[in-house]
């Protein structure tokens, strides 16, 4: 059904360190956990969850963490047919620091770095139905990018992608023209306002509808809001107790493209991102709370 692009890696989820160690310090935590991590990866998981057939396209290290990572593919059913091995870089590592405080990230982007569009086989792609692209570190190879996107559009694929910023700190300078060759485009609240300037987000909506079809704005505990076809729709979160916010982007992203691949309106899409997102956020690890079929039905009927 979909072939997801771009980042993986294994998050190191350090819980009950509430300080930042100083220099020569050691500090003593609760509990480190280790878990598959990275945008795309997780989205992967989401999406597999959910029971869709997803393939992963991405570059791996050729260590254990690499052989980890695609065991724990396999065990979802993720095709790993298209995941390449890097002869030089190891697997990338997230640590994530008190995550129920605020999120704090130490990353070493590894194999990641060696994912690059134009050497992806777009024609094995467009196999899939439809194509996520997120955490890819190549972005400064805009045209590459968009090349991509207009062959995939030949191809008869439907594209989303959530762009967010790269690994430079920098944001996405092309992400306007990007727009106009995507069919679903997904960001968070502080990109859109960054990218478009508004401060509110219905004129933030209303400016990128001028470029894209269907812009889809995550609001972290308030949900989420949608513009499709001019018309904006906004679907409110679910109060939930949160442990650890890694990953909610994705598995709301996981929900809401599950909807739009079933053929189902803006407001069940939409709705369907806010039970991933805030089941996502009741749990440790970044992909172990995001529901399958069954818990995302059991959710809505409670
Ligand atoms: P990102 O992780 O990309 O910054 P958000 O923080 O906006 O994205 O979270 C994504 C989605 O996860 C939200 O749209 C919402 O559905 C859900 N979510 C996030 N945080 C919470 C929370 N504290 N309670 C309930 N739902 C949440």
């Amino acid at each position: 059904d979909a072939v997801v692009i771009g980042d993986v890696n294994i998050d190191l989820v350090v819980v009950g360190c509430n300080q930042i160690p100083q220099p020569g310090q050691e500090i003593f935590v609760d509990n480190m956990m280790m878990h598959v991590g990275g945008g795309a990866a997780l989205f992967t998981i989401a999406l597999a969850k959910l029971g869709l057939h997803v393939a992963f396209d991405g570059v791996l290290g050729n260590d254990g963490y690499g052989h980890y990572i695609r065991e724990r593919f396999a065990g979802y059913g993720i095709d790993t047919s298209m995941v390449r091995t890097s002869g030089t870089s190891r697997t990338g590592i997230t640590i994530a620091i008190n995550p129920e405080l605020d999120r704090s990230f130490i990353t070493y982007v590894g194999s990641n770095a060696e994912l690059h569009v134009e050497e992806l086989d777009v024609g094995q792609i467009a196999l899939g139905r439809h194509v996520h692209v997120t955490g890819y570190r190549g972005r400064r190879n805009h045209t590459e990018f968009v090349a991509m996107a207009k062959r995939l559009k030949e191809a008869g694929a439907t594209l989303s992608c959530d762009v967010g910023w790269d690994d430079t700190g920098e944001w996405y300078s092309g992400v306007f023209e990007l727009m106009q060759h995507v069919d679903v485009f997904l960001m968070n609240e502080t990109e859109a306002l960054h990218y478009t300037g508004f401060e509110r987000i219905e004129d933030s909506l209303s400016y990128m509808s001028g470029f894209s079809p269907h812009v889809v704005i995550k609001l972290g505990p308030q949900g989420a809001a949608a513009m499709k076809d001019g018309l904006q729709t906004m679907s409110p979160g679910f109060p939930v107790e949160a442990v650890d916010t890694t990953g909610a982007g994705d598995s709301f992203n996981a929900g809401y493209i599950y909807g739009f691949l079933t053929g189902l309106d803006v407001e069940t899409c939409l709705l369907y991102g806010n039970v991933c997102g805030a089941l996502s956020v009741g749990a440790y690890g970044g992909s172990t709370g995001t529901p399958d079929r069954e818990g995302l039905e059991a959710f809505i009927r409670q």
